[in-house]
Parts: structure tokens; C-alpha cells; sequence
């Protein structure tokens, strides 16, 4: 066989993917492994929106949609970000993708030609940098700040002839933070300023503890130069249905239709049709699993500050980032052989001495896993990468 594309095999497979995938293989093998590894609401999809879903089966929505998605989808997600978001928005500039992920991955196919750059803030979630590479451009990795987790002026210092594009994401996976205006401000004005692109992942927005979440594109001349992504696997539970969607100025919409038009050609009829329920139906299921979450990351920071362990704010999202006092991916190794609970070392955001615990489990599950972390608290190994992020 011939060489296969040294793009594709000089990218790393899904860190975060890998950690599930070994605990998963131990739970194969009988062993009790609490996996806090994960990325996926612990809930099922309301109701209403798996009836919708059946009702568009049963009526014969099975072929064919426009490949940008349905107009009542793209209507309702306009209607949504306009009312909710605020900044204009025009069903001509939504294109419905499956999944977030996908989202992102067309957008940079879309945006960047050989060599442009994208500044990713770190710590930052593991999929930008391969949609980057895949498409054919280069990350730039730039610090958020090491006490808030929030971009500040350092942002600047990275910026040079060859940058295209900062990807904002707020709430953050892997940190919890959510950006404040004043920290967008920032990065919005110097996409003005160097007339750059950004991308704004706002898939975690539903998802916020006592903070408020704001919109890139709200601010300033934003609307014309950033692209929003975001979907349903995390506000609404439905990550296996892969549904999402991108909101941009319309020159880059065109272009995204045109990669999805010769990709997956549109997200399945019938679970767009699912998507129109989930954002115009009824909204009590979002606050209930809000309610949900708020209460396991009250519990868990409150262990946490009790362990007098350093942690990210967690206003945001349903993840807790520590501070491994150690090499995070022994420390990760080590709570997976001894206490049989399954986190992501930091490394794999580019932030290595730091762990992420997401709480996307029961609040009684978690607290074994708490108290089985606990229990091995003290044999953690020794504290030589500790902290290593940002010191
Ligand atoms: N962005 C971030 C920050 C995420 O954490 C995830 C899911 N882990 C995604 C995008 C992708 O979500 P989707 O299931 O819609 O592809």
C-alpha cells in the first residue's frame, strides 16, 4: 500500500475519546471504573423532542432536505439567535450541520488556505487543532490569563501577518469559564483592528451558574466577521443525534454549504424536524437539567475547596479543572488503577498539571467517585508537573 495523507496521520486520535475508551474497556472486563471522562449529559432527550422526531419518521420525512437544512430549522435557529443572542440574524446566514463539531470542521475548510493561522486559547478544547490541520492551517496557541482563565491583552502578541482566525470558547470545555464582556471586548476589538475572523463555540450556553452568557457576535461589528457554532447535544441531550449548527456572515455560509453539500450532503431529515420542537417547544427540561448540574458542581467545588486543591472559576458547562498537584496523566493513571475513576489528565488541552472532571453523572455516583479519589488522595505521585500550566 502507498503512503496514506501524512495530513491525517500526523494528527493525534481524540485524547478525551481515549481515556473513555480504556475505561469502558475495564468495565468490559467487570471491574467498577466511575467515569468522569466524559463529555455527554447523563440525561435522556426530553420527551417531546424524541415524539417530534417519531412523528417526522411517521409522516414521511425520510428524504432529501435542502443541504443547508430545513427552512423552518433555519428559521427557528434565527429567531433564537436574534431573541436570545442578540445580534441581527437572517435565516440566509444559518446553515444546520451534524453536530457542533462538524460545524467548526466546515467552517475552517471553509475559511483557511494553506499556511493561515488560528490563534486557539488554551486551555482548549481538543478538536479545534485537528479541524485546523485537517483543513490546512497552523495553530497558534495563546494562554488565557493563569488566574482568571479569561483572554487578555497577551492575545495581542500572537497576532502576525498570517493570522485568519481566534476561536473563542465560552462557557469553556475544558475550564468551566465563562468569558465576560470586558475579556471579549478585547478579543473583538482586535479582530476589528487586524481585520481577522472568529469563531465563537457557545455549544455549553445553556449551561451557566450565576454568570451571563454574551455573545461574540453582540458586540461591536462582530456579526460581520465571526462565525457562531453551537447545537443540541448539550443544552437539549442529544448528543447522539448529530445536530448542530453555524451562524456567519453569508459569503461563509455559502461556502460551508458547498463542503457539506459534498460531505454528508444535510444533517437526517427527521432529526431537524426534531431540532424545530427542541428550540420552539417547551424549555422546562433545559432549566431542570441546569438545576441538575448546578447542584453536582456546587458538591464537588465545595470538595474540592475542603481538599484546598487550586481550581478553575466553573461558572460554566459541567466541568471541574484541578489542579493534579502532580503529572497529570500519572495522576489520571493513578486514580484509574487505584480508585477505578476515569478523568482527563490536562495534557490534553494543552494544559498539562491540571485534570478535568466532568460531572455529567449521577450527584450519588459522583460522590463515590469523590470518595473513592479521596481515598487515594495522599499516594498521588510526585508533584513534578504540578501546575505546569501558565507557571
Ligand atoms: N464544542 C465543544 C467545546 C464541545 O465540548 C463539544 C462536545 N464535546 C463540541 C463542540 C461538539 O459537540 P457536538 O456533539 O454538537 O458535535
Amino acid at each position: 500500500m502507498k503512503a496514506l495523507s501524512s495530513k491525517v496521520s500526523g494528527i493525534a486520535s481524540s485524547a478525551t475519546m481515549d481515556i473513555a475508551d480504556r475505561a469502558k474497556a475495564m468495565v468490559r472486563e467487570g471491574i467498577d471504573v466511575i467515569s468522569l471522562s466524559i463529555g455527554e449529559p447523563d440525561f435522556d432527550t426530553p420527551a417531546h423532542i424524541r415524539k417530534a422526531c417519531c412523528e417526522a419518521l411517521l409522516k414521511g420525512e425520510t428524504h432529501y432536505a435542502p443541504s443547508r437544512g430545513i427552512p423552518e430549522l433555519l428559521r427557528a435557529i434565527a429567531g433564537k439567535i436574534e431573541g436570545e443572542n442578540h445580534f441581527p440574524c437572517s435565516a440566509d446566514q444559518v446553515i444546520a450541520t451534524a453536530g457542533a463539531k462538524h460545524a467548526i470542521a466546515m467552517a475552517m475548510e471553509a475559511c483557511l488556505n494553506p499556511g493561515d493561522e488560528v490563534i486557539l486559547l488554551d486551555p482548549a478544547w481538543v478538536s479545534y487543532e485537528p479541524c485546523v490541520l485537517l483543513a490546512g492551517g497552523k495553530v497558534v496557541h495563546c494562554k488565557l490569563n493563569q488566574r482568571t482563565f479569561q483572554p487578555d491583552d497577551s492575545l495581542q502578541d500572537k497576532i502576525t501577518g498570517r493570522t485568519k482566525m481566534i476561536v473563542v470558547n465560552s462557557p469553556s470545555n475544558p475550564t468551566g469559564a465563562v468569558f465576560d464582556r470586558k475579556a471579549l471586548s478585547l478579543v473583538a476589538d482586535l479582530c476589528t483592528d487586524y481585520e481577522l475572523l472568529a469563531m465563537s463555540d457557545e455549544i455549553y450556553e445553556k449551561l451557566v451558574y450565576g454568570k451571563e452568557h454574551v455573545s461574540l457576535a453582540s458586540i461591536g461589528d462582530m456579526p460581520t466577521r465571526t462565525i457562531t457554532v453551537n447545537g443540541f447535544s448539550k443544552a437539549y441531550a442529544m448528543t447522539g443525534w448529530r445536530l448542530g449548527y453555524a451562524v456567519a456572515p453569508v459569503e461563509v455560509i455559502k461556502q460551508m454549504t458547498k463542503v457539506q453539500q459534498h460531505g454528508v450532503t444535510h444533517p437526517a431529515t427527521f432529526v431537524m424536524w426534531a431540532g424545530v420542537t427542541a428550540l420552539t417547544g417547551d424549555q422546562a427540561p433545559v432549566e431542570a437539567m441546569r438545576k441538575e448540574f448546578e447542584a453536582r458542581r456546587m458538591y464537588l467545588m465545595d470538595e474540592f475547596s475542603q481538599l484546598k486543591v487550586q481550581a478553575a472559576p466553573a461558572d460554566g458547562a459541567f466541568y471541574a479543572f484541578i489542579n493534579a498537584r502532580g503529572d497529570d496523566v500519572e495522576v489520571a493513571e493513578h486514580w484509574l488503577n487505584k480508585a477505578r475513576v476515569a478523568v482527563t489528565p490536562g495534557t490534553a488541552f494543552y494544559a498539562p498539571g491540571w485534570i478535568r472532571i466532568s460531572y455529567a453523572t449521577a450527584l450519588p455516583r459522583l460522590k463515590d467517585a469523590m470518595n473513592r479519589i479521596k481515598s487515594v488522595w495522599n499516594q498521588a505521585p510526585d508533584p513534578r508537573r504540578s501546575g505546569s500550566w501558565g507557571l
